[in-house]
């Protein structure tokens, strides 16, 4: 046994232990293993799984995938997730308007959405500042939320920041504080009932209304 960790799995092939499939079931294990937290014995349980459901539930699941690469994509505004140009929310006249919730993804927006208690739009960042992985401003959809604000010429009044307690989290919020506070926007976090390394997408309802409820200034605005 190794002491190295777990198997690579991925792009080299999905192991020794695949090798003696047939190409196809060789292929449907590769493709599983690629999956992000799916090891090689995981890909060859889901594999296996595939191989014994009769044709309409494989079926099923591969029209579920490429219709969901097919008609889900990107809210141009908020960079939600939407089978339309514009996300539900966005094209809500219901929504307050003056305040922008930033989230790293949108599973951080359907958490804090869940919680019933924020009545604003929001704006995904598609990640987080990273040094370590190479995670710079031009990767994230900071430039769109500069925009935003800056375009919504005064009706945009607070921007509040939803980032996850991570250590990539606060840097990235210090990050927005700083060029947010520049366009003379009120910038303003999340309180912190979340515990630190935790994420919003697994936090308790109760914990993000609070979090919410209790948001913290960072400054701007007047
Ligand atoms: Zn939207």
């Amino acid at each position: 046994m190794s002491s190295n960790g777990r198997q690579r799995g991925g792009a080299g092939g999905a192991g020794k232990g695949a090798s003696g499939y047939p190409a196809p079931v060789r292929a449907l294990i590769e493709r599983f293993s690629e999956l992000p937290g799916i090891g090689v014995r995981s890909a060859e349980r889901l594999a296996f799984h595939v191989l014994k459901s009769d044709e309409t539930g494989a079926l099923a699941l591969a029209n579920a995938i490429i219709e969901v690469k097919k008609s889900v994509r990107h809210c141009r505004v908020c960079f939600n997730l939407s089978d339309s140009d514009m996300c539900s929310i966005c094209a809500d006249p219901g929504r307050d308007r003056t305040r922008v919730l930033v989230v790293e993804q949108p599973k951080d927006l359907i958490a804090l959405e869940q919680t019933g208690m924020y009545r604003g739009l929001y704006h995904v960042l598609m990640g987080r500042l990273s040094a370590l992985d190479g995670v710079e401003p031009e990767d994230l959809t900071i430039g769109s939320l500069l925009a935003r604000v800056r375009d919504s010429k005064g009706v945009i009044e607070e921007v509040v920041l939803g980032l996850n307690p991570t250590v990539e989290g606060d840097g990235t919020g210090l990050y927005l504080a700083q060029v947010l506070g520049e366009l003379g926007v009120s910038v303003s976090r999340l309180a912190r009932g979340l515990p630190s390394g935790s994420s919003l997408e697994f936090a308790n309802k109760a914990v993000l209304a609070d979090a919410i409820l209790g948001r913290q200034s960072m400054g701007g605005g007047s």
